[in-house]
């Protein structure tokens, strides 16, 4: 513990923490912990240096966030990162970490996963994903979906909070935060394709599809897509949301394989799959957004 912080009034300790992973979302929330007086120590595998905001200090490994933080944020791709950073945060040799808040989406089979190994060194592991895009991440209004026992989300809500403008506890279990949050991408996802199919619908019959977007944002028809991505991204053609395709494919991919374990109803995930996992072998590095070009051009 070091300096005294002030958040809606409350005051509490600043705690020393981590930050693993500082890519698009990663690096808006460490500057925002940073922002709120936490002393932050970031490490990110691709180059530290040049992700980590302002006043943070770079480490060189996991280990050594975990013998600096006490509490560890990730922000990491996909499972398999959030395993490795686990296990290395667990081995360290003079860990000071006791908590690793996982902001990933990795789906509900690697949260649970990432849960037991820290468990068994005896470390806490929230589950936590969240939505709202790099916007949300610079603005601190993201949604925050914890899977986590009350006591353990009481104690780690007041950074959340300094993330999220809605922190919503879904479950007690690692694994009930993934559920949530990949429920929402797979209509997320739903609804950028179906925006996209219906808008490429609309200029087939000679309309302009921003007033199409106009009018959709006005009816029963909008969508997310519509009232964010297509006027600031797509309708300009700068295709940069900030979040990479490929990580949507694999959102749906993971939702798809979660449906198919719990024998949930997915006839629509089938085909959404199939479409994303088609639109990440075409354009591997492409932003999501993109896939709106993906359709235009993709008549049968
Ligand atoms: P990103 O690819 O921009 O950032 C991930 C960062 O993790 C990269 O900088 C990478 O170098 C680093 N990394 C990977 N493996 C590592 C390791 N072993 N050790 C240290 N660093 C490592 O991805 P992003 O868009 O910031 O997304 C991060 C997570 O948040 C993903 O799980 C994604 O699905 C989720 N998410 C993204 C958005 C969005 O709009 N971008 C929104 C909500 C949730």
């Amino acid at each position: 513990m070091s300096t005294v912080w002030s958040e809606g009034g409350a005051t509490m300790a600043a705690t020393t923490l981590g930050f693993i992973g500082l890519g698009n979302m990663g690096r808006p929330m460490a500057a925002r912990l940073l922002a709120a007086g936490h002393p932050v120590v970031g490490f990110d595998r691709a180059g530290t240096a040049e992700r980590l905001p302002a006043g943070a200090r770079a480490a060189r490994s996991a280990t050594e966030v975990a013998e600096a933080a006490e509490v560890v944020f990730l922000s990491l791709p996909d499972g398999a990162a959030s395993q490795a950073v686990c296990a290395e945060i667990a081995a360290a040799p003079a860990r000071r970490t006791h908590t690793v808040i996982d902001l990933s989406t990795i789906g509900l089979v690697a949260a649970r996963a990432c849960a037991a190994s820290l468990a068994a060194a005896g470390l806490r592991y929230v589950d936590a994903p969240v939505s709202g895009g790099v916007r949300g991440a610079e603005q601190g209004t993201l949604t925050v979906m914890v899977g986590a026992p009350a006591e353990l989300f009481a104690a780690v809500e007041p950074w959340l909070a300094v993330l999220g403008r809605h922190c919503v506890r879904v479950g007690d279990a690692p694994g009930q935060g993934q559920a949530m949050k990949l429920l929402n991408n797979y209509l997320s996802a739903m609804a950028l394709a179906a925006t996209s199919e219906a808008v490429a619908f609309g200029a087939c019959c000679g309309l302009d599809p921003a007033l199409v977007i106009d009018v959709l944002n006005v009816s029963t028809g909008r969508t997310s897509a519509s009232a964010d991505k297509f006027p600031r991204c797509i309708l300009p053609g700068t295709y940069d949301y900030g979040f990479a395709g490929a990580l949507m494919a694999k959102d749906i991919q993971l939702y798809f394989e979660a449906a198919s374990d719990v024998d949930a109803p997915r006839g629509l995930a089938a085909r959404l799959h199939q479409l994303w996992q088609r639109f990440r072998a075409a354009h591997p590095d492409a932003d999501c957004t993109y896939i709106a070009a993906y359709i235009a051009a993709d008549v049968p």
